[in-house]
């Protein structure tokens, strides 16, 4: 079967087998991508027009008492320059990005001890309190269903968790043991049930990652049908034990995004950092293969290059929220251009 009777299937079906996950990602071509992007880009017109979400991220603390290999915020990074933000310096963030136009801010960190449950839920509720019109987006780690619930009940509207790979061998090989794909997911399911708008997703050429581990992550995505997908490409970092591994490519990161706007029609789907990362228009080839989100950084301009998960990451230029309009003409160039919304997903 060719892959363009794979994507039509795909389209229709809105899913195909393992088999044919794994025949479709193994055997693609550049001939079959290019029609794999023109389905993904009628599909996320048809539901989200030429309108492409902002989210401010705020990227607020990066102590960490993980230790994946792959990330430059790792606990055993002792070159890594810690900081945390106060709660004050966070709502100065939310208030520059309301000027700027943003109504969702998502506050990403490591999984760090300081921010306790009240803590967290003093600072959700502050900006909820202040910007009743806004979204607030966690993507805070694994926390016990009970924290979940506080932060949902003090205002959080939506959490980001990457599942980062499905295939429990494959987990391993990313994660200390104290890290289980098991567990990872059952934060997923509670999130779930709480009532959070769900953010899933992995990185696209991790170290040992193969076709069939892609495969289960495409039908991890369906079974728990996400409001978000974030994937963006594996990029190593210098001071991790992943350093000498290679990256992802642009081409098989946006290979992905196409499948999944396919897989999942409504879902919010970024262009991420690290994609822009390793391409200077890996942003918009995002948006050509159907995303529709980008989250430039809100963080504080002096704490942003320290929040590097991998290197050479994009912290000024147009990943400078300051740059919006500079975003925007970019998106502009490619027929698409930024909104002034919450942006919620329609997949609900
Ligand atoms: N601690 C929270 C968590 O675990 O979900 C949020 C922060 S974590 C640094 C955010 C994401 O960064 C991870 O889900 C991972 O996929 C991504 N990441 C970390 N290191 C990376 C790397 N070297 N290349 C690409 N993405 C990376």
């Amino acid at each position: 079967e060719s892959g363009r009777e794979l994507i039509d299937r795909l389209e229709q079906t809105r899913g195909l087998t393992r088999e044919e996950w794994i025949t479709l990602i193994s055997g693609r071509t550049p001939e079959t991508a290019e029609y794999l992007f023109e389905r993904a880009r009628e599909v996320r017109i048809r539901h989200y027009g030429h309108d492409v979400y902002i989210r401010g991220l705020i990227e607020f603390t990066n102590y960490c008492k993980n230790d994946c290999y792959y990330c430059g915020i790792r606990k055993s990074n002792a070159n890594a320059s810690r900081y945390r933000l106060t709660e004050e310096d966070i709502l100065s963030c939310c208030e520059l990005g309301y000027g700027l136009g943003f109504r969702t801010f998502v506050l990403q960190g490591g999984e760090d001890g300081w921010f306790t449950d009240d803590r967290m839920a003093h600072i959700v509720s502050s900006i909820k309190e202040k910007w009743p019109d806004c979204a607030v987006t966690l993507s805070i780690g694994e926390r016990p269903r009970a924290s979940y619930q506080r932060f949902y009940d003090a205002g959080a509207d939506r959490y980001l968790l990457r599942h980062e790979t499905f295939d429990h061998s494959h987990y391993r090989m990313l994660h200390p043991e104290s890290l289980s794909a098991e567990y990872r997911q059952k934060c997923l399911w509670n999130l779930k049930e709480i009532g959070y708008q769900v953010g899933t997703g992995f990185m696209v050429g991790s170290p040992y990652q193969t076709p069939e581990n892609l495969a289960d992550d495409m039908l991890f995505l369906k079974k728990l049908n996400p409001q978000m997908v974030g994937i963006g490409p594996f990029v190593p970092h210098h001071d991790t034990p992943f350093a000498g591994q290679p990256g992802g490519t642009v081409e098989l990161t946006i290979f992905m995004l196409g499948l999944i706007r396919l897989l999942l029609p409504k879902v919010l789907l970024p262009s991420t950092t690290a994609l822009g990362t390793i391409a200077p228009d890996g942003r918009e080839k995002g948006i050509l293969a159907g995303a529709n989100v980008v989250m430039p950084n809100l963080s504080p301009a002096q704490v942003r290059e320290k929040y590097l998960l991998y290197d050479n990451k994009l912290c000024t230029g147009d990943e400078a929220a300051e740059s919006l309009r500079s975003l925007d003409e970019r998106m502009k160039a490619i027929g698409y251009h930024i909104t002034v919304s919450r942006g919620d997903s329609l997949n609900m």
